[in-house]
C-alpha cells in the first residue's frame, strides 16, 4: 500500500537523518518504526506526512508517487505530538475540523462525530472544552479527529510519550483494538521497545537513519539480524571473544576470559574475528538446570534482585563480563553454574550494528 524507495533526507546536506529507506507497508497492518532518539523515524514520519520533503528517493501510495501532493490532499490521519488540539474549542468542534475542511457539514458531520467519539471511549464529552480533559482523554481526541474523515493511512509519532504507564498501557490495547475493528493501515512511530512489541504486526527498527531489520516482533525478538537490534529490543547479555571455526551457521567462540561456547554464526562472521555472543536473559538456565546444555559457565554473584514472579541474579564470569540471568526462583551462595542451549545464542561481527536488513517474517 505505501512503498518508501530508496528514500534519504538530509536537513543540512552534508550528513543523512534518513539513508537509502527502502520499506513496504501492507494494507491494514500496524506497523511500527522503532529507534533510539535521533535515529530518523519522526523524519520517515513527516516524509509520509508530506511535511518534510524526501532529498532523495520516492514513496507512493496505492502505486501512485506522492512527492507533489501537499499534505491535505494524501488523506492521511496523524497524531503528532506538535500537531495540537484546539485548547478552546469543544472536543465536537475539533473532530468536526478536519471534516469541513473535506466539505462534509451538518447531520453527516454530527453522525460521524458521535460515532468517532464511541470509538475512543468518549460518548458524551462531544460538549466539553479541550482544556477541560485529561492528558489520556486528550489522546483519545487527537486519535479520533486523526481517524474520523476514513484516511487511507494513520500516522501517530509517540502518541502516548507524555502519559504515565498505567495510562499509556491501557491506550495501548485501546488503539490496538480500535485499529482491528476499523482496519486502518496505521504506522506508529516510539522509541519503547515493550510498546512496539505489544502493538505492532511488523516492526522496522531503525539506528543512524538506516533500516537495521524489519520483521514481526517474534523475528525481531527471537533472531536479530545484528547486535544492535539483539541489545535493542528486549534485554540481552553481550559477551566478547574470538571466532574459532565456523561450520555452517554454527561457530565456535573463545570468550575473552576463557571458555569456549557454541553460538549460532550471524551474517558472515568468520575464523578469526572478533565477536559478540548474545544470549537473553530467560535463556540462561542455572544449576542442575545447566548441566545437560552444550554451553556451559561458572559465574560469581554479585547481586540478586527478588521481582516477586521471577529474580534476576547479576553474576560475572571469569574474566570480568557481566551477566544478568532471569531465574524462576530466589537462589543464595556465591557461585552459579550457567548453561544455555547453541541456538539462543548468536556471533554477531563485532560493530555489525549497521547493517540494512530487509525482509524477513
Ligand atoms: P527520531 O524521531 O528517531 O528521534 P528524527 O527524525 O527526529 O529522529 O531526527 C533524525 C536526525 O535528524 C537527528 O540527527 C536530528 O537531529 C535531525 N533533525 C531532525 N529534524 C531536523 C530539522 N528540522 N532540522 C535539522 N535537523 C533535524
Ligand atoms: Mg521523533
Amino acid at each position: 500500500m505505501v512503498e518508501l524507495c530508496g528514500v534519504s533526507k538530509s536537513y543540512d546536506g552534508v550528513s543523512d537523518a534518513v539513508a537509502g529507506l527502502d520499506l513496504t507497508v501492507r494494507r491494514g497492518e500496524f506497523l511500527t518504526l522503532l529507534g533510539p532518539s535521533g535515529s530518523g523515524k519522526t523524519t520517515t514520519l513527516m516524509m509520509l506526512a508530506g511535511f518534510e520533503e524526501a532529498s532523495a528517493g520516492d514513496i507512493r501510495l496505492a502505486g501512485q508517487s506522492l512527492m507533489r501532493k501537499p499534505p491535505h490532499r494524501r488523506n492521511m490521519g496523524v497524531v503528532f505530538q506538535n500537531y495540537a488540539l484546539f485548547p478552546h474549542m469543544t472536543v465536537a468542534e475539533n473532530l468536526s475540523f478536519p471534516l469541513s475542511v473535506r466539505g462534509i457539514r451538518g447531520a453527516p458531520a454530527k453522525e460521524r462525530v458521535g460515532k468517532a467519539l464511541a470509538l475512543v471511549n468518549l460518548d458524551g464529552l462531544g460538549g466539553r472544552r479541550i482544556n477541560q480533559l485529561s492528558g489520556g482523554q486528550q489522546q483519545r481526541v487527537a486519535l479520533a479527529r486523526a481517524l474520523i474523515f476514513d484516511p487511507d493511512l494513520v500516522l501517530m509519532d509517540e502518541p502516548l510519550g507524555a502519559l504515565d504507564r498505567q495510562l499509556r498501557e491501557k491506550l495501548q490495547v485501546e488503539i490496538k483494538h480500535i485499529q482491528r475493528q476499523t482496519g486502518v493501515t496505521v504506522i506508529y512511530v516510539t522509541h519503547d521497545q515493550s510498546e512496539a512489541l505489544a502493538l505492532s504486526d511488523r516492526i522496522a527498527v531503525f539506528a543512524g537513519g538506516r533500516l537495521q531489520q524489519l520483521g514481526s516482533p517474534r523475528a525481531i525478538y527471537d533472531t536479530p539480524a545484528n547486535a544492535f537490534v539483539a541489545g535493542f529490543i528486549g534485554e540481552n547479555n553481550a559477551i566478547d571473544g574470538t571466532v574459532m571455526e565456523r561450520a555452517g551457521d554454527r561457530c565456535t567462540v573463545k570468550l575473552d576470559g576463557g571458555g569456549m561456547v557454541f553460538a549460532r554464526a550471524m551474517n558472515d562472521v568468520g575464523p578469526g574475528d572478533r565477536a559478540t555472543v548474545t544470549i537473553r536473559p530467560e535463556h540462561i538456565a542455572t544449576d542442575d538446570d545447566a548441566a545437560a546444555l552444550p554451553n556451559r559457565l561458572t559465574a560469581t554473584i554479585d547481586d540478586r534482585i527478588y521481582h516477586g514472579d521471577h529474580s534476576k541474579i547479576y553474576a560475572s564470569l571469569p574474566g570480568g563480563a557481566r551477566v544478568t540471568i532471569r531465574s524462576p526462583r530466589a537462589r543464595g551462595g556465591d557461585r552459579i553454574d550457567i548453561g544455555w542451549a547453541i541456538d539462543r545464542s548468536f556471533a554477531f561481527a563485532a560493530g555489525d550494528t549497521a547493517r540494512v536488513r530487509g525482509g524477513g517474517a
